[in-house]
């Protein structure tokens, strides 16, 4: 790998400012001053440092994202906000991509990851990956729901949904509830409770398995999983 992408990959600045420090002969690769932007350097054997201090090289970045609404999960887009958007250039340039969806008005958990093999595998349907929502929904919801989403409900395209865990948090002209589904389908919350004739309000992404949203991640905000988080995912 040349020496000004791995510098540029890992924070220390960008192509130009990484040349300047190469310039200034504050970087060293296995302790000799490197003016060379484009030497190869293997990022898993040869210690790069600048200013001595040495430079980890990570490959792969995994984020937990609070979700705020008004974005899309998506990396680009022409005319939305993307929740790329959402994050530093720190963090950018090691292309992270959101794993599975939220729609552009609901909240919550989210991973961010540049490691194609874990994103697959997160969201393969084989996985049954359990996913917990909170929703506000306009009526009241009732133990008849419970129980259809227990048996599964039959969504608008005639699609039988796996079944879902509901608990009724409150019953009143606005409901909360939380519901847990091993699906991710399009619109999959929504659709289930409009096919027992209610509205899903306000919508937010829990946990993913055993990962759990931060509570103390703001909205739109974001930080590195820790080890442990981690191996959930794994
Ligand atoms: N179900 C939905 O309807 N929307 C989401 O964003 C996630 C699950």
């Amino acid at each position: 790998m040349r020496l000004d992408k791995l510098l540029s990959n890992m924070g220390v600045g960008s192509r130009k400012e990484v040349k300047a420090l190469l310039k200034k002969k504050q970087v060293t690769v296995n302790g000799v001053v490197s003016k060379d932007s484009g030497e190869k350097v293997d990022p898993n054997n040869d210690e790069v440092a600048v200013n001595g201090e040495v430079i980890y090289y990570e490959q792969y970045i995994y984020l937990m994202m609070n979700k705020a609404p008004g974005y899309i999960s998506a990396t680009t887009d022409k005319r939305e906000k993307t929740v790329i958007d959402l994050l530093g250039g720190d963090v950018q340039h090691f292309s992270p991509f959101p794993v599975g969806r939220l729609d552009k008005d609901t909240e919550g958990l989210l991973l961010l990851t540049n490691d194609g093999e874990l994103a697959h595998e997160l969201v393969s349907p084989k996985k049954n990956i359990r996913k917990t929502y909170y929703a506000r929904i306009n009526g009241k919801v009732t133990v008849d729901d419970i129980t259809a989403f227990r048996e599964g409900v039959v969504l608008e395209d005639g699609y039988k949904a796996k079944p879902g865990d509901l608990v009724i948090l409150q019953s009143d002209a606005i409901s909360e509830i939380e519901i847990t589904i091993t699906e991710g389908k399009f619109h999959q919350v929504k659709r289930m409770f409009e096919a027992v004739g209610k509205q899903v309000i306000y919508l937010k992404r829990l946990s993913m398995g055993k990962l759990e949203l931060d509570p103390a991640l703001k909205l739109g905000s974001y930080r590195p999983l820790t080890e442990r988080e981690l191996a959930y995912c794994m």
